[in-house]
């Protein structure tokens, strides 16, 4: 089969021909028709925490295309499936009580570290059928694959605890950015600040439930500009950028006793002002992971039509576009959600 490999950083996924994999016990093999790129593949590969030969992409749709023996759950081939994003044993106890995002011997697949089975950049992807959700057959495999980062705000969000009539800031407007205004939307948020450089993401921020935004390209005192839209500092500041200092930033935003999510994922180690922190004793919170039930909430808000992704997806390339498409993500860009159609 054709896939994407990742080779070592600062150099461009290859396509090549690989051997289509084959499932064991438990598991299916899913023709992938749709892979959206995630801002974690775009770090991961230029840290070097990719697995050279290794085969990105964990926000996938598509349909079985083989099962192995003893499939956990009643799946057939050519169903339609959603992965939550991750390879679970299916035997242990967390397993047994469906909180496979627990499981003892998990293994996130899309080659992010050394040891991650291969991901969805390809014609092929070999899953667990522990980790499958069936896609309505309203909702499309483009939509469909967006059900990971929608479900990764929903994460941050539930771990905001929001209060009624809570003020949230959402700093950075990439594809989680956006998901995450979403879900404070929908949890019911009174004012939901995005500050973004970029413009063309300041409008998309818009689209999805931001009342109120900020061109963090034209206006240095963020923090001064959110308590003049606000009147007061705001409840909820959630980090989505993923840079050295923005937490920081976040933490001086926020009022007394406050609440900071940490949503971007900074790869190198952070400075915190501590005498600072001490003074506003806010709530800091690291929120790591989705449950698999996250993930059917998602599924089920696309479904009723309770929430739309749609502005989120900007761009489809096929397999033999996506090393380019890849590279130009990593420059600032117009692009929001980029998805894969092998
Ligand atoms: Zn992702
Ligand atoms: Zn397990």
């Amino acid at each position: 089969m054709k896939a994407a490999i990742f080779d070592e950083p600062g150099r461009p996924l290859r396509i090549a021909d690989v051997a289509t994999p084959e499932p064991e016990p438990g598991e299916a093999i899913l023709k992938v028709r749709a892979c959206g790129i995630c801002g974690s593949d775009l770090h991961a590969t230029t840290e070097g925490l990719a697995r050279p030969g290794g085969v990105l992409g964990h926000e996938v749709a598509g349909e079985i295309e083989s099962l192995g023996a003893d499939p956990i759950g009643d799946w057939g081939v050519g169903d339609r499936v959603f992965v939550v994003s991750q390879f679970s044993c299916g035997e242990c106890g967390w397993c047994l009580v469906d909180q496979p995002h627990n499981c003892e011997n998990l293994a996130h697949f899309g080659a992010l570290g050394p040891d991650e089975p291969d991901g969805a950049y390809a014609e092929f992807l070999r899953v667990r059928t522990n980790d499958l959700l069936a896609i309505p057959s309203g909702i499309s495999f483009e939509t469909a694959a967006m059900v990971e980062p929608l479900a990764t705000g929903l994460m941050l969000i539930r771990d905001a605890k929001l209060d009624i009539g809570d003020t949230v800031v959402v700093i950075g407007g990439g594809p989680i950015g956006l998901a995450t205004v979403l879900w404070a939307r929908f949890f019911g948020a009174r004012r939901i600040v995005m500050s973004e450089m970029v413009a063309h993401r300041l409008s998309l921020a818009e689209a999805m439930g931001a009342t109120d935004t900020i061109d963090a390209s034209a206006i240095t005192d963020v923090k001064g500009e959110v308590e003049r839209l606000l009147g007061a500092e705001p409840d909820v500041v959630i980090e989505c950028v993923g840079r050295p200092g923005v937490l920081n930033q976040c933490i001086d935003m926020v009022r007394q006793g406050g609440t900071v999510i940490a949503g971007g994922v900074c790869m190198q180690t952070d400075t915190i002002d501590h005498l600072g922190a001490y003074a506003k004793e806010p709530i800091v919170r690291f929120p790591q992971t989705y449950t698999k039930a996250e993930n059917q909430f998602v599924i089920e808000m696309i479904a009723a039509g309770r929430i739309d992704p749609s502005p989120m997806l900007s761009h489809r390339v096929t397999l033999d576009e996506l090393p380019d498409a890849f590279e130009a993500l990593r420059r600032p860009t117009d692009q929001c959600k980029v998805i894969v159609t092998p």
